[in-house]
């Protein structure tokens, strides 16, 4: 199935971009595409122009910035997950990152695209949520920061405003006794997470000093929670589907949860 006929701008900087936008009646960025096209095919998402972001300069890299590490929103999944940078800094990103869909998937999707998409499948909210990671964006009104945690409003839906777009995402870097885990169960085909679960621990002189724990996949969005006990709480109408229930997608977290928090504070 084809996408409806749309306009296509391949802007060469943020301002432009942005002026199209505006220009543009129901218009949107195009990053990767590989959920707005596929969206559009079915008749999910429409667009009568698509401004595409990949020829702006300085929207994609990794940099680290004294405690914490900025990642340009076109940065794909696959650039993340072999980062020297990612890795060393916050290796929970890039585990995440390596466990998306295929290597098609991971070479062309981005993480802008995919936090601004909000599927409560994909990999990457669940683990920003945990780390505690700011959302940078740019719109008609200026620039803002946006915490992980009023970012993911609801079903597909962030707290962009029309006209804004995610410049990038600064995650904390790992303190010192500092472990991650992000393990999530796979939908056998897509590879989105049915149920994903990130954890961040500190531990000092053996003990657990501070931990922070998300789950993704079983709710409009991700969610944290104080324990894996806890989650069932937290979570008190789960999605259910064909492919897993609400009941089945609790347990599979709560299971998740427990051998996330164990291999956090293994690797601390
Ligand atoms: P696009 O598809 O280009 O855009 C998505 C949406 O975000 C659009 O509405 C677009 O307008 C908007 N947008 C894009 N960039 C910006 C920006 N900078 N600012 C504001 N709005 C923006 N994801 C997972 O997490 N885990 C998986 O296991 C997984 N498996 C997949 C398997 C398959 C077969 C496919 C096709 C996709 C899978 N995905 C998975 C989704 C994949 O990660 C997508 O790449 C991602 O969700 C969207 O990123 P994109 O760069 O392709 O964005």
């Amino acid at each position: 199935m084809y996408t409806p006929s749309f306009e296509y701008f391949r802007p060469k900087t943020l301002a432009e971009a942005a002026r199209l936008l505006r220009k543009h009646k129901e218009s949107r960025p195009l990053a990767g595409g590989h959920s707005l096209l596929p969206a559009m095919k079915i008749r999910l998402a429409s667009a009568k122009a698509l401004i595409d972001l990949g020829a702006i300069k300085g929207l994609s890299g990794i940099k680290a910035k004294g405690k914490a590490v900025e990642i340009g929103a076109m940065t794909t999944h696959a650039e993340i997950a072999a980062s020297p940078i990612v890795r060393k800094s916050c290796p929970i990103l890039a585990e995440a990152a390596s466990q998306i869909g295929d290597i098609q998937v991971r070479n062309r999707g981005t993480i802008g695209g995919s936090i601004a998409h909000a599927d409560p499948a994909a990999d990457f909210p669940t683990v920003l949520l945990a780390l505690g990671a700011t959302i940078q964006a740019k719109g008609p009104k200026g620039a803002r920061k946006i915490p992980a945690d009023k970012f993911f409003v609801d079903l597909f839906t962030t707290a962009l405003k029309p006209g804004e777009i995610v410049t990038s995402v600064v995650v904390p870097a790992y303190g010192k006794g500092t472990g991650g885990a992000y393990f999530k169960h796979p939908h056998p085909a897509s590879r989105y997470a049915v149920v994903g679960v990130a954890a961040i621990v500190e531990v000092k002189n053996g003990k657990t000093v501070r931990s922070s724990l998300a789950v993704g996949g079983a709710s409009h969005t991700p969610v944290r929670a104080e324990s894996p006990e806890k989650i069932a709480a937290a979570i008190p109408d789960p999605l259910s589907d064909h492919y897993a229930s609400g009941e089945f997608r609790v347990h599979l977290a709560t299971v998740l949860a427990k051998r996330a928090l164990a291999a956090a504070v293994e690797r601390a």
